[in-house]
C-alpha cells in the first residue's frame, strides 16, 4: 500500500464537475475509506494562450495499491477519457490535468515520470491545496505567492 497526492485541475467546460467526475474514475483504485479532499482554488491562467478561462484546482490524497507507473497510466486514461486532446498546445484550455505530486517518499526520475513533481514548490495553486491535507506543506504554502489565487467557499463534494 501506498500513500500519494495528486494535483487535479481543469480550465475547460463545466471546470467543478470534471473535477467531480476525475476523482470518481478514480474510485476503483482508491482503497476506500483513505480519501481526502482539499478546497477550490481559482487562479488567472499564466503562460496560457491568449483568452485561456482561469483554473480550477484541487489537490486530493488516497492509498492505493498501484505502482507509481501505473497510477500514471489510470490517471492519463482518465484524462483521455474526460476530453483531453492527444496533441495541444503548451498549456492549452483542457477539460482535466492530473498530475502525481508525491508517491510515498519515493523520488521516482524516468523518461515519462518525475516524482516529485518538478514544479509543484513554485505552483500557490498546488501548495495552498496541499498544505490543507497535509500540514508539513504549510510553510511553504505561506511563502508562496499567492497572487491570483482564490479560495472558492464550495467544497468538491459536499455530503
Ligand atoms: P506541468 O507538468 O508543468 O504541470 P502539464 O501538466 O501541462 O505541465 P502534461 O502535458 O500534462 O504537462 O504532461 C506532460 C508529461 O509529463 C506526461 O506525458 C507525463 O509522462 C509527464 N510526467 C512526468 N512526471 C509526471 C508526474 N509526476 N505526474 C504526471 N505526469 C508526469
Ligand atoms: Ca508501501
Ligand atoms: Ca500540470
Ligand atoms: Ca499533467
Amino acid at each position: 500500500m501506498s500513500s500519494v497526492v495528486l494535483s487535479i485541475g481543469s480550465n475547460l467546460g463545466d471546470r467543478a464537475q470534471n473535477l467531480r467526475d476525475a476523482v470518481v474514475r478514480l474510485e476503483s483504485v482508491i482503497l476506500p475509506g483513505s480519501l481526502r479532499v482539499s478546497g477550490l482554488y481559482e487562479t488567472e491562467p499564466v503562460d496560457c494562450p491568449p483568452d485561456s478561462p482561469s483554473f480550477l484546482n484541487a489537490v486530493i490524497a488516497f492509498e492505493t495499491e498501484l505502482e507509481a507507473d501505473t497510477l500514471l497510466n489510470e490517471t492519463q486514461k482518465i484524462e483521455r477519457n474526460l476530453g483531453r486532446p492527444l496533441e495541444r498546445e503548451k498549456n492549452a484550455p483542457r477539460p482535466v490535468d492530473l498530475d502525481i505530486l508525491l508517491y510515498d517518499d519515493l523520488s521516482i526520475a524516468t523518461e515519462r515520470l518525475t516524482i516529485p513533481h518538478p514544479r509543484m514548490l513554485d505552483r500557490a495553486f498546488v501548495l495552498c491545496p496541499l498544505a490543507e491535507i497535509r500540514g508539513e506543506f504549510a510553510l511553504s504554502a505561506k511563502n508562496s505567492d499567492q497572487e491570483g489565487l482564490l479560495r472558492l467557499p464550495d467544497p468538491l463534494f459536499s455530503d
